[in-house]
Parts: structure tokens; sequence; C-alpha cells
């Protein structure tokens, strides 16, 4: 049968799932427009799903523009960037991708704490550059077996950390909104105390409107010039300015970054500093989750649509 429900996408995303949602829909692409609020204008009436991602969600003015919107089906698992509260009250579902990509988030933690503490990139790069054969052996680095990790938001990323952290024999302290129940690591009902008790700080909490700028200045100080911030929440999480300051100024010993405020923009200041490891929010970005995420995807569609079935995944 011919597709006939239109889906929004507004970029390329993945190839899998642009494959899967033509077969059933009609997809509008809107990065292949060249004036995008027209394109939206012309085909308004048509769409009756939007697929969003970790950085194109869906605010006030983008859904009043959509009259038959039904879904927003979201490639990720944060929804930060949708307003919810709109969905709500419109009665737009939202659904989006949690646990699938659990696992390849906190893979990519670990990476970012040894890439900082072992200077894996700046050792890698000596390696090409003839250093160890023209200079001799690469500098010392910092230990991370039996450092105290930190964990802010103990969500199912955050405790997939813990789990790979006990790994490594590293003690694991944790802050949340509230402390969790049968959970063995000791929690610090704030985060500067937490920052003040650990050697490596792991933001692993969801963006929402009350936690922009949780790690701020008190929290960086608390850390300290030993210790090591990795964020792969969200950018907003971290004042960013606040973190280049301490970093170029010695307050805070190193960072590992999968997030920014301003993505794809990171700050340049952070592009000079040999004691940060900078990745570009990927993730969950591996051929095996983005499978995972697409069937997530197109089943909460077709539950939608076709089969008059619960959502799978249903955040609104
Ligand atoms: P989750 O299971 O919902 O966990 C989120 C955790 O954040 C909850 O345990 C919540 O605990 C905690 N939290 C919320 N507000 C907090 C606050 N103010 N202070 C401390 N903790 C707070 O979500 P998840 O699946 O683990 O995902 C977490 C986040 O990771 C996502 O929302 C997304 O932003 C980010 N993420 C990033 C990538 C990437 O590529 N870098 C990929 C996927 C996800 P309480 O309710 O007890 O406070």
């Amino acid at each position: 049968m011919e597709p006939s429900i239109g889906v929004l996408m507004p970029i390329p995303i993945y190839e899998g799932l642009r494959r899967e949602l033509k077969k059933r829909f009609i997809v509008y692409k809107l990065w292949e427009a060249p004036n995008k609020s027209e394109f939206i204008k012309e085909h308004a009436h048509s769409i009756r799903a939007y697929i969003g991602t970790s950085g194109f969600g869906a605010d006030a003015d983008f859904i009043n523009a959509l009259p038959n919107l039904e879904i927003i089906a979201s490639f990720s698992v944060g929804t930060d960037l949708i307003d919810l509260e709109l969905c709500k009250q419109k009665g737009i579902r939202v659904t989006n991708t949690p646990d699938v990509l659990t696992d390849d988030v906190a893979d990519i933690a670990m990476g970012l704490i040894l890439g900082v503490l072992r200077r894996l990139c700046d050792a890698d790069r000596y390696v090409r550059s003839g250093g160890w054969k023209s200079v001799g052996d690469y500098k010392l680095t910092t230990k991370f077996t039996g450092k105290t990790v930190g964990i802010l938001g103990l969500g199912r990323i955050g405790e997939a950390i813990a789990k790979r952290v006990e790994g490594f024999n590293c003690p694991i302290i944790y802050h949340s909104r509230s402390e969790k129940a049968g959970v063995k690591y000791k929690y610090y009902p704030s985060v500067v105390e937490l920052a003040a008790n650990c050697q490596i700080l792991v933001v692993a909490c969801s963006l929402t409107p009350d936690n922009h700028n949780i790690v701020n200045r008190q929290v960086i100080d608390a850390l300290g010039p030993e210790g090591v911030l990795i964020n792969i929440g969200r950018g907003a999480h971290v004042d960013e300015h606040e973190l280049v300051c301490a970093l170029g100024e010695g307050r805070l010993g190193g960072a590992g970054l999968d997030v920014y405020q301003d993505e794809p923009n990171v700050p340049p200041q952070l592009l000079e500093l040999d004691n940060v490891f900078l990745l570009h929010h990927v993730g969950s970005s591996t051929f095996e989750t983005r499978i995972c995420m697409t069937d997530l995807v197109i089943t909460n569609l077709d539950a939608h649509f076709f089969h008059n079935k619960p959502l799978i995944t249903p955040v609104v």
C-alpha cells in the first residue's frame, strides 16, 4: 500500500531509520529544504509525526506550526529539547529510546576517563609524530584504578557506569535528587559534597529546567586541581565558561567531554588545552545501537498509527 501518513525529519539521522520510515510513511526531509519555515508551512497539514534527536527537539513555536501532529518519536533518550508540557496539553504523544543506548554511553564514559587520565590521544599523537623514536618515552600519566568516582545522576546510564567502574576497584559515590533504595553506593545530598569527596565526577543525569549549570564554579572548585570532570549528560549541565576558566587556571585537573552547551561549537580555549579529552556527542553512536534505536522508533510509530497498541517507550 502506498504510504499516506506524513513524517517530518529534521536531519538525515541514520540511513537504516530513513529506509524503514520510507517503507511506511511519506518522509518530509527538512534538511533538504532551502527555506525551512516555508517548507513546514507548505506541508504542515500533512505532517502527523516528527522524529526528534538529541540536538533537534520541538519547542512551542514548532509544535504549534504543525496542527495535525500526533506523535514525536525521539531518536534519543533525552527529551530536554521537547516542550513536554505543551505536548501533554495538546494530546501529542512523545516517545524516546531508553535502555538500548545505556551500554554504549557508559562505555564512552570509561573511554573519557581513561582518555583524560592516561592522556590517550596525546600519547597516540606522540607515536604518530615520531616522538617515541626521536625523544623517548612519553611522560608519566595518572592512575585510574582505585580513584573515587562520583556519579551525578544514578539512572540507567549512571548505574551502568558504576558497574563498569567497580571493575576498576574504585569506590563509588553518587548524588541524585533522592537517595535510591537498595543501592550500595554512598549517597551525598548535594552536588558540592559529592564533588568534594571524589576524584572523578561523572555527569550522567537527565537535563531538566532545574539543573542547568548544576556543575558550577562551587562544584568545580570542590572537585579541585587534582579532580577530573566527565560529562556524558548534556552540555547545559556544566557552566562551560567556569569550566574553561578552571582548566586554564589549573583549578581543575582535567575534563573529558562528549557534550557541550552550543553543539557543534566547542569553546576554542578547550582546543588549546592538553588536559582535556574531547568527543563530539558520540555516546550512542555505534552500528549496533543505531539499529536498536531504529527498532524502537519504528515500533512506537507502528503501534500508534497501524496497530492501535500501547506505545513501547512513552514519555508523554
Ligand atoms: P534516566 O534513567 O532517566 O536517569 C537520569 C537520572 O538523572 C535519574 O536517575 C535522576 O535521578 C537524575 N537526575 C535528574 N535530575 C537531577 C538532578 N537535578 N540532580 C541529580 N540527579 C538528577 O536517564 P538515562 O537513560 O540514564 O539518561 C541520562 C541522560 O544521559 C539523558 O537524559 C541524556 O541527557 C544523556 N545521554 C547522553 C548521551 C550521549 O550521547 N552523550 C546519550 C544518551 C543519553 P533522580 O530522579 O533521583 O534525581
